[in-house]
């Protein structure tokens, strides 16, 4: 017997319970992956991320091949090609992971609907994208978690699936053509300082991190220059890394640094199941707080030079620029820059929300439009009209300017905390320094924000 394995956002070996079920079902496997003109047509497919899959798509060919098998590789209309493939082999089932965006549900069912039609079977395996399925715990009287904190201790409390190894061995059919694996050099338009992709990497950087960076990570996260965080966004996107595995290794090490970490993977959580039962929360506001936000000439002339890291608020380009090189920005810069464009410049979160897809690696429908959402105060934050400060925040968490310094290097020659204030130097040595002055006055913007919220 044979059954195919769709890959989707899971590109890996260890850990992968539709590979499993599918090997312990059936003699013969086919890996499939398929490049999704449904998927493309939406405009999700950044350079940036089609070069990090590239890797992923090698790397598992690889892994594959080390074990008797290979990656088959497709493109076009996805349940045209699951159909075609499982017809070929004459598989009966077709094994994949329970997706989680209105994109994904639709693939689903039709799928499912496709493979019905020809006597087939489509088996969808939960907790292989998530730690917990979503839906898997839900508060009395509704179908998801509103709130970050009940839901946090309430999955603290579920017992995890058991980690599954890798298989020793996998057996493709003859006679199905392997396809194009495509190449990372072959995409244009790549950020400088794009992080590799792959299963390979992703456990190198996981087992590194662990040993170096887990334990102190309650206390450093917010660091900006240190840059302490795990850097495993990208590869959590993609699955090369299995949040269930994550979960289990980081509880198993004690102390406040794998307590945090694990609570980061909740969010992650957190937010994938308010996207499952809310699917229009990726383009409509989860909580509408009726914002009239900023159009017209000047908010488009505020929003390029948001994007270009020209704002005149050295931590807010500093970050923006991290994006622009990197396909990556830390968690405090994304907090930050989001802030900045929504409620200093008061312009719609979709507009950064569009932006940040554009550009990172890890750009994720559930993580970043619930967390654009959240700092717009139209998601889930339970303090909608906070405003971060970008003077305060940075002189709080890059207190010596160094962030700065590295991303803003027309600023270099300031030393330490007055970096964060070129404005206030004096005009002669202003003057040196070729960088724009601040785009707003940070109390007239939060005054026309809390008037625009009916705060005042
Ligand atoms: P770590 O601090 O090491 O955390 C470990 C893992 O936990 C991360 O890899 C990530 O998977 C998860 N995680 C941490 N924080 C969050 C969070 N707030 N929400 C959801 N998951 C989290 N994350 C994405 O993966 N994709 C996105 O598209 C994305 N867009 C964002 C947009 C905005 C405006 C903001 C404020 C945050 C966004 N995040 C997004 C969340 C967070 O910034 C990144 O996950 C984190 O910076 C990735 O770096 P890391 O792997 O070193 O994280």
């Amino acid at each position: 017997t044979v059954s195919v394995v769709l890959f989707t956002s899971d590109l890996r070996l260890h850990d992968h319970p539709p590979l499993r079920a599918a090997l312990r079902s059936a003699d013969e496997v086919v890996p499939l992956f398929v490049h999704d003109d449904a998927l493309a047509a939406t405009g999700f497919a950044a350079p940036n991320r089609r070069a990090f899959l590239a890797d992923c798509l090698a790397d598992l060919d690889a892994g594959l091949r080390a074990r008797g098998g290979r990656l088959v590789v497709r493109s076009g209309d996805v349940a045209d090609r699951v159909r075609e493939i499982a017809a070929e082999a004459g598989a009966g089932e077709v094994h994949m992971a329970a997706g989680v965006s209105g994109f994904a549900q639709r693939r689903e069912r039709r799928l499912r609907d496709a493979l019905r039609a020809d006597g087939r079977h489509l088996c969808v395996h939960d907790a292989v994208v998530t730690v917990l399925a979503p839906g898997a715990v839900t508060p009395a009287g509704s179908d998801h978690y509103a709130v970050f904190t009940p839901y946090f201790r309430r999955w603290s409390r579920e017992r995890l699936r058991d980690v599954m190894g890798a298989p020793r061995a996998v057996r493709v059919p003859d006679g199905i053509g392997s396809g194009p694996v495509p190449a990372r050099e072959r995409v244009d338009g790549v950020s400088q300082g794009l992080a590799t992709g792959g299963e390979s990497e992703g456990r190198r950087r996981w087992t590194a991190w662990r040993r170096r960076g887990l334990a102190a990570y309650e206390d450093r996260h917010d660091d900006l220059p240190g840059d302490a965080t795990s850097r495993l966004s990208p590869h959590l996107h993609f699955g090369t890394l299995s949040p269930v595995e994550l979960a289990h290794r980081a509880r198993a090490s004690d102390g406040p640094g794998a307590a945090a970490f694990v609570r980061q993977l909740c969010w992650r959580d957190f937010h994938h199941q308010v996207l499952a039962a809310r699917p229009d929360a990726a383009v409509a506001d989860y909580r509408p707080r009726h914002d009239r936000w900023r159009t017209g000439t000047t908010a488009r002339e505020e929003i390029t030079a948001w994007k270009e890291g020209r704002t005149g608020y050295p931590v807010v380009d500093a970050a923006m620029r991290q994006l622009l090189h990197e396909g990556w920005m830390h968690n405090r810069g994304r907090l930050l820059a989001a802030s900045f464009l929504t409620k200093t410049l008061y312009v719609d979160w979709r507009v950064g929300a569009r932006h940040f897809l554009d550009w990172l690696v890890d750009g994720d429908v559930a993580d970043n439009q619930l967390n654009w959402q959240w700092v717009a105060g139209t998601g889930t934050d339970t303090r909608p009209n906070r405003v971060l400060n970008p003077v305060v925040q940075g002189r709080r968490f890059d207190p010596d300017g160094a962030y700065v310094r590295r991303w803003v290097p027309e600023l270099a020659g300031i030393d330490g905390p007055a970096v964060h204030e070129p404005w206030k130097l004096r005009k002669a040595e202003r003057a040196r320094y070729a960088y724009p002055e601040p785009l707003v006055d940070l109390s007239d913007a939060l005054t026309r924000f809390r008037r625009a919220r009916g705060r005042e």
